[in-house]
């Protein structure tokens, strides 16, 4: 419905052109297109799970991902937080720039931007940027 000819945030298409209406459980738990980052990054993780489609059962399942100890649930929480940060930033330059990464280089960008997160700021967190590409799981037993 338009209303002052601005459409409502319901009426928004989805702006990863999955056909999909957009809002924030859509863009970052529902979406296809996203989705698939999702799916790749718990590939990644050697993590097979079923998605959760809002935005509090879904942080609250990928936290618990690695089990239930407070450093556990922090370092999920942060890969979490990477995942959506990422797909803000590329809604973002597909909005306003017109350009988009693949999956893949979004997958890239989390495994970088949380390599960078946990280096400096966890003492235990004593990987090769190799290493924790290659072997996520590995190295977050290591350290929890
Ligand atoms: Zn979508």
């Amino acid at each position: 419905m338009c209303r002052r000819c601005v459409l409502e945030e319901t009426q928004v298409p989805c702006s990863a052109l999955c056909r999909g209406m957009e809002d924030m459980d859509h863009l970052f738990f529902k979406c296809d297109y996203y989705g698939r980052l999702w799916l790749s990054i718990l590939d990644w993780l050697g993590i097979t799970i079923v998605s959760q489609g809002d935005v509090i059962s879904h942080s609250t399942h990928f936290g618990g991902l690695g089990g239930f100890s407070r450093n556990s649930r922090t370092m999920f929480t942060i890969i979490w937080i990477s995942v959506l940060f990422i797909i803000w930033k590329d809604l973002n330059m597909r909005i306003f720039n017109n350009q988009t990464d693949q999956l893949e280089v979004l997958a890239e960008k989390v495994k970088l931007q949380t390599y960078w997160w946990f280096k400096p700021h966890c003492i235990m967190f004593d990987f090769d940027y190799h290493s924790w590409r290659r072997q996520p799981l590995c190295c977050l037993q290591a350290v929890v």
